[in-house]
């Protein structure tokens, strides 16, 4: 008895021992530099340099992920352009679709464990007590801070995001992949949600080969919508890989809408503007059928106005919705959607020292889907 006891007791020091141990790795976490590299710029259009820069300590309420894969968004070129009626802090690191591991975390931070995947998302945090919060529309709240646009972003190898807006990536997916659902995958998601259209219903996507446009085709698809995709003479074939029922190549074409009305006979369901396009905006409010809804995604540079003719507006009385990325809820949803090979995400991967490279590309529109940028080169 005496001898099992002795036994029991010298198990149960061992097994201490090591839970303390590895309590000890968890709290302590693997090494973090007091530099990183990263790409950053000091005005408006300015160089964007690749450079060693401070790596930021985490609040009480943040996590420090270490940014394997950050996504190149088109808003990230507004940013550095500086050409949106809001302007954002610099010096500036941009992006908002940064994928990776969390490497330390403040004290409060009780949902994310160190080596878990998170993302950093363009909603870095929100308040959570506004009226907006409270009612899940997050995206709306007027306490918000994002990534590369009002604190610091992903192109950089350590970023900081709130633990309770940092998105949760299950540990079985490629990184680079879902580095773009983090702004565009969720983005389109909800605009199609936004939409409020039933499977088998038309929606038109306006640049459907683009970075969101390449995921929202893909999206609709799994949601069961027939879709018309409209981009340039290059975009055609990747577009309709991706899952256009039809494609309009707007380069090709004179009259949009004439176009758009035959091809969905009468006029689509809804329509997704992904471009910058304001024309294609304008079009878009003239060939929606009545009772559809035109969901603003693009947002072309600050200024730019949509015209409705009014009486048009109300017989048809069609909807005109703006719809900034998503909650959690969205972002948990889109990525499960991922997860479950419902999309697919086609992503260039290049070295971050390479982000101007691919600014030179989007200013010609010739990027087909997304380029993600590998932070380690
Ligand atoms: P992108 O450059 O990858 O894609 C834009 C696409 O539009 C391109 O394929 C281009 O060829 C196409 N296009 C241009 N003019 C067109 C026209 N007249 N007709 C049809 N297609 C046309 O850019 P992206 O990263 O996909 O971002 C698109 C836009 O969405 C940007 O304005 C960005 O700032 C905005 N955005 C908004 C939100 C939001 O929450 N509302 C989120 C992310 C990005
Ligand atoms: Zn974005």
């Amino acid at each position: 008895m005496l001898r099992t006891l002795t036994a029991a007791s010298r198990n149960a020091q061992r097994n201490n021992r090591n839970l303390l141990f590895f309590r000890t790795l968890a709290t302590a976490g693997p090494t973090i530099p007091e530099t990183q590299k990263a790409i950053i710029f000091y005005e408006q259009g300015g160089p964007l340099e690749y450079k060693d820069i401070p790596v930021q300590k985490p609040g009480p309420n943040d996590i420090l992920v270490n940014i394997k894969y950050t996504g190149v968004c088109n808003s990230d070129y507004h940013a550095w352009k500086g050409d949106w009626a809001f302007k954002p802090i610099l010096p500036l690191v941009l992006g908002h679709e940064g994928a990776g591991v969390v490497v330390a975390k403040g004290e409060n931070v009780t949902n994310f464990e160190i080596g878990d995947y998170a993302g950093v998302k363009w909603l870095n945090s929100t308040c959570q007590s506004c009226d907006f919060c409270q009612e899940a529309h997050e995206s709306s709240c007027p306490n918000q801070k994002n990534s590369g646009y009002t604190v610091q972003g992903t192109y950089q190898q350590y970023a900081i995001a709130d633990a309770v807006q940092a998105a949760h990536i299950p540990k079985d997916v490629d990184l680079a992949k879902v580095a773009p659902l983090l702004c565009a995958g969720i983005t389109v998601y909800k605009a199609l949600k936004n939409a409020n259209i039933r499977a088998g219903d038309w929606v038109t996507i306006i640049g459907a080969g683009g970075g969101l446009g390449s995921l929202a085709v893909q999206y609709a698809k799994a949601m069961g919508f027939t879709i018309l995709g409209i981009d340039g003479t290059n975009k055609k074939e990747h577009a309709l890989k991706l899952g256009c029922d039809e494609f309009i190549d707007y380069n090709a074409v004179n009259d949009i809408p004439e176009e758009v009305l035959k091809v969905t006979k009468g006029g689509p369901h809804a329509v997704i503007n992904v471009s910058n396009s304001v024309k294609a905006y304008n079009e878009a409010i003239q060939y929606v059928r009545p009772t559809g809804t035109v969901v603003l995604v693009g947002l072309p540079k600050g200024g730019a106005t949509l015209s409705s003719d009014i009486f048009s507006h109300v017989l048809r009385a069609i909807n005109i919705k703006g719809s900034v990325v998503g909650n959690r809820a969205d972002t948990r949803e889109a990525l499960e959607f991922f997860r479950k090979g419902k999309v697919e995400s086609n992503v260039k991967v290049v070295g971050l020292s390479q982000a101007p490279e691919v600014f030179k590309l989007m200013e010609k529109g010739e990027i087909l889907g997304r380029y993600v940028l590998d932070t380690s080169k």
